[in-house]
């Protein structure tokens, strides 16, 4: 199994960035629970079969949708003996609950967060964002919230974030009981970034109207364009006025590491809590979402019991408190924190910085070719590592949604789409370190022969570019068969 899966990751060129799958590989799937044992030979054999070749690709270098990171062959082994090992990390006196610290501690010194403050490994940002809210309840309401509920003064609270925002933010609202409606959308200028001026201004009418705003929701690194909210500016405004700064760094938090970018998150050092993920940009393998609390007491009274406290002991195995499972939901938790130490270690934090800053290299060689070629044009800003662009067309949605589309078809290149200013862009998010020019260079060059295909034959697929067999492509660094496989 394992070199089967070394072989995967370094062939991975040769073979389609995604696929459909068969109906009769879908239809395997479809069968009564097993009753009687099967050789583990033929079970993994229908896993290469069937299910291998069906994913959705994001560990292709050609893989450019969403915000996918790309994952290694050393995050791949330290979840193999995550496995073995099968600890339960919700707690009690271990070393695997000491791995997860120590990248507290890391992740507070990169952030510039001080001694006190928790971190927490959890699925994803979408669970990072509801968990920051939930604190910064307790901060407004106070720990009685979490026996009486919302309340009257809960019924006036109102939070922030800017029309960019990722939908994790309003669903955080909905589950923390406050209600979507108590979100509000603000504006964003013209870089994409919230409109400082009109969040002000919607602060003041909303006092003037009776209620209570308590949490901004600020965005590094927009899920639709990369772009980085003036989070300086939104902590002087938090300060001022008694506010909540989140930040949602999904993918963008984790720029830290690039000396190149960090000075553009300058004010994250003065959030009250950040959300981000290590399987973004942080290439740690699938799932592993990651929620740093500048006050940790704080965090730890939003979720810890009082009656499970009572049981914890000074010394064996019940000792060691607090838990991870004082700092959020879950009370078995695996440990994610190990593939993540793995990869930090393995790689180191300059080389994680570098490759980062080579995403956002290769997003501006992208702009740079779409500038260059008459037939496209960008749709928005380049701040990161998102690009965002149209075939030029008269009828430019249809036309640009059948192309990614048929890119996605292809095999070659599989980036996703987006609405820009009510318009559908192409969107290339370049997550994966394993992405190259020549990557880059093949998603415009299978553009270019869609649109013009698109042309010609509206739906005439026979002459639409197809992967086939490659050859042994170049690999950057980070995915170089020594440091990967
Ligand atoms: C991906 C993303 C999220 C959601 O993160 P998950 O890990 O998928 O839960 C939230 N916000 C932004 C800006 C994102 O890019």
């Amino acid at each position: 199994m394992l070199d089967d899966l070394f072989d995967y990751l370094e062939h991975i060129r040769e073979r389609p960035v995604w696929q459909p799958i068969p109906h009769e590989v879908r239809a395997a799937f479809d069968e009564p629970l097993p009753q009687r044992a099967t050789e583990l030979a033929v079970v993994h054999e229908a896993f290469m079969h069937k299910v291998l070749p069906y994913a959705v690709g994001n560990v292709h270098p050609g893989f450019m949708g969403w915000v996918h990171g790309g994952g290694t062959a050393v995050g791949m082994l330290a979840e193999m003996l995550a496995g073995g090992l099968n600890a339960n990390v919700g707690g009690r006196d271990q070393m695997p609950v000491e791995v997860e610290r120590q990248i507290v501690r890391w992740m507070r010194d990169l952030f510039g967060f001080p001694e006190g403050a928790s971190g927490l490994f959890v699925t994803g940002t979408s669970m990072a964002n509801l968990i920051g809210l939930l604190v910064a309840r307790t901060s407004v309401l106070g720990e009685g919230a979490r026996k009486e509920g919302l309340g009257p003064e809960g019924q006036r609270l109102l939070a922030y974030a800017s029309a960019g925002s990722h939908a994790s933010i309003a669903q955080a609202m909905d589950l923390c009981g406050l209600g979507t409606e108590r979100l509000r959308l603000v504006p964003m200028n013209e870089r994409f970034e919230m409109d400082i001026g009109a969040l002000c201004q919607q602060l003041e009418a909303d006092r003037q109207a009776g209620y209570r705003p308590f949490f901004i929701a600020a965005t590094a690194g927009s899920v639709d364009v990369g772009a980085i909210d003036d989070l300086g500016a939104l902590a002087d405004i938090a300060r001022a006025q008694g506010l909540w700064l989140h930040v949602d760094g999904a993918c963008g938090a984790l720029g830290m590491l690039a000396p190149d970018i960090a000075p553009r998150l300058k004010g994250i050092e003065r959030a009250d809590s950040i959300a981000f993920d290590f399987h973004k940009w942080g290439q740690v393998p699938y799932d592993a979402g990651f929620v740093l609390v500048r006050d940790g007491e704080l965090h730890r009274r939003t979720f810890a019991s009082q009656a499970a406290y009572l049981r914890r002991d000074a010394r064996g195995l019940a000792g060691g408190s607090p838990w991870p499972c004082d700092f959020g939901p879950d009370l078995s938790r695996g440990f994610r924190a190990l593939k993540a130490w793995f990869t930090i270690k393995t790689y180191g934090a300059q080389q994680l910085g570098a490759m980062i800053s080579g995403t956002c290299e290769l997003a501006q060689q992208l702009k740079r070719r779409i500038e260059a070629t008459s037939q496209l044009e960008l749709a928005a800003p380049v701040n990161l590592n998102i690009v965002c662009f149209r075939y030029r067309a008269a009828n430019s949605d249809e036309v640009n949604a059948e192309i990614a589309a048929e890119l996605q078809e292809s095999g070659i290149c599989a980036p996703s789409t987006t609405a820009i200013h009510g318009r559908l862009a192409i969107r290339a998010a370049i997550v994966n370190h394993r992405t190259t020019l020549e990557d880059i260079d093949a998603l415009v060059a299978t553009t270019l022969a869609m649109g013009e295909a698109a042309g010609r034959t509206r739906g005439g697929r026979g002459a639409m570019p197809r992967a086939g067999p490659g050859p042994a492509w170049k690999h950057t660094p980070m995915s170089s068969t020594r440091s990967e496989s």
